[in-house]
């Protein structure tokens, strides 16, 4: 039986908050480090106004012109040797180009073809076996509506970031999430999971 991957991409793939700090330092506002951004909010923690950051994120061309995050392509390969991968991503609806770039992007990128991609915010509908994310709040709610392959329950997957951390996962997630910081401890999750299915 073959494994479903569902990956996310900004933040796990694609460096949007890079791309957020690079226009806002060539904008002039002061002290802009990615390190500050230790919350989900990245508004708040650089103090600028979310109206701002929406506005930078909804202009063409943003999306396209975002940075492969190092990694990505190894846990993609990764992904690719032990099943089918599906990019789930949340769109910016205020940008009325968004979903063309990131097509493109992930073809140019990834060699991924259009039918690979879901453009979502409910990610919760998507079936799959393991969802890599570096939302926790998705991840809950994912992990909540996917009961899995029976008897081998859904995974979900954190890539790791300073913003994404000790989270309040939800009751009866815990056991099923994995928090990883690169392609090989991705592949110790599979193995884990391949392990228990076959025994
Ligand atoms: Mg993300």
């Amino acid at each position: 039986m073959t494994l479903t991957f569902l990956c996310d991409v900004d933040g796990v793939l694609a460096d949007f908050l890079g791309g957020i700090c690079g226009v806002l330092k060539e904008r002039g506002y002061p002290d802009i480090r990615r390190e500050r951004v230790v919350r989900w909010d990245i508004a708040s923690c650089l103090d600028v106004p979310s109206k701002v950051i929406y506005d930078i994120a909804g202009c063409e061309g943003f999306c396209e012109c975002l940075e492969v995050l190092p990694g990505a392509v190894a846990l993609v390969d990764t992904l690719r040797h032990h099943g089918d991968v599906y990019f789930v991503t949340s769109p910016v609806w205020s940008a009325r180009t968004w979903m063309f770039e990131r097509t493109r992007w992930l073809r140019e990128y990834f060699d991924v073809k259009p039918s690979e991609v879901v453009h979502t915010s409910a990610k919760h509908l998507v079936r799959g076996d393991v969802l890599i994310d570096d939302k926790p709040e998705t991840i809950n709610q994912w992990l909540l509506a996917q009961p899995g392959t029976d008897p081998y329950p859904a995974r979900g997957v954190v890539w790791d970031q300073p913003y994404n951390r000790n989270p309040p996962w939800a009751e009866g997630v815990r056991g099923r999430v994995h928090r990883v910081r690169n392609w090989d401890q991705t592949e110790e999750v599979i193995q884990s999971m391949i392990k228990q299915r076959h025994g």
